[in-house]
């Protein structure tokens, strides 16, 4: 492989202990999507003494990655729940998440969680429905996809006062106290600064004249076999540590621009030490969740303590 993706699993750790202590609730860590292309049999193994649960995306994820043997802590699914029946659930320690009162009631031997729609509009009970659905599921814990703190406010205000257990924010309102409720329920924090993406330059020139498909022009640059096609888009990167950029990305090369002493063999890192997640994503007007994913597919992944 051209491209090394390592994976510092102490990292996680310190983010997830940083999370206990800034929030003081129990957290549900977030694992959905392989942990954001981090690895999630890795992650559930290294947090099994600091997360009180783990979520994912969809039930065939919670059975993969098997958090109740694996760590002995129970899961939440927290997609729509399919046609698995309730029987199945338990035996994996997981529970559904229901966004109806059909569903709260056929899964009710599940022990279901109730999806509060206070803004997303997917996956999630309207709030008109959700007496019916509280009753008919006999559902102790609710939760719901906030992204503020309004929508948080919507969910304590139909759900609130009622004895359930209920969980709120993701990584975006972990800061804000009134959105902490009785657990929180991040992805991103625990992952920030954990993945490192690095290659190494295999052409490096004197540019004559504009390069590329585009036409770009530098006095100089490299080649790194990493493109498109293995999630790369133009952004920051270093060169030998020094701020750089991608100028132009193919289908699996993308041109770097170099300095005078820059040589074949030379590091390039696409994502970690001083080329955080949040400036990629800036520069890919996207989110940073979606830095961790698509650059985790772009090599061989390795984990270090
Ligand atoms: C993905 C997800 C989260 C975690 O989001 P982050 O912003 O990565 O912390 C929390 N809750 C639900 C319902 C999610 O789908």
């Amino acid at each position: 492989m051209h491209v090394t993706v390592r994976i510092e699993v102490a990292r996680i750790r310190t983010n997830a202990e940083a999370v206990r202590r800034r929030t003081g609730v129990p957290l549900l860590a977030v694992v959905k999507a392989d942990a954001y292309g981090l690895g999630a049999a890795q992650v559930i193994a290294a947090l099994r003494d600091l997360a009180d649960g783990f979520c994912f995306f969809s039930f065939a994820e919670a059975t993969a990655a098997d958090c109740w043997r694996v760590a002995g802590r129970p899961g939440i699914v927290m997609g729509p729940p399919g046609d698995v029946p309730a029987e199945r659930w338990r035996e994996l320690h997981v529970r559904p998440a229901v966004a109806t009162p059909a569903d709260a009631e056929h899964l009710v031997a599940a022990e279901p969680v109730l999806m509060v729609d206070t803004g997303q509009q997917r996956f999630a009970c309207p709030l008109e429905l959700v007496d019916e659905a509280l009753r008919r599921g006999s559902i102790r814990e609710a939760m719901t996809h906030a992204s503020t703190i309004e929508q948080v406010r919507r969910f304590t205000d139909i759900v609130g006062g009622r004895g359930l257990t209920l969980h709120a924010a993701g990584t975006a309102l972990l800061d804000e106290s009134a959105a902490r409720l009785d657990a929180v329920r991040p992805g991103l924090a625990l992952y920030r600064g954990a993945m490192r993406v690095g290659t190494r330059l295999v052409e490096v020139r004197d540019l004559r004249g504009p390069a590329g498909y585009t036409g770009f022009s530098v006095p100089r640059a490299g080649v790194i076999l990493c493109g498109y096609a293995n999630g790369l888009r133009i952004g920051p990167c270093t060169v030998n540590g020094r701020p750089s950029r991608i100028l132009e990305v193919g289908m699996q090369s993308a041109f770097v621009e170099c300095a005078a002493g820059d040589r074949v063999g030379d590091e390039v890192v696409l994502l970690g030490e001083s080329v955080s997640e949040d400036a990629v994503a800036a520069a890919w007007g996207s989110p940073p969740q979606t830095v961790l994913v698509q650059l985790a597919r772009a090599g061989e992944r390795a984990w270090t303590r």
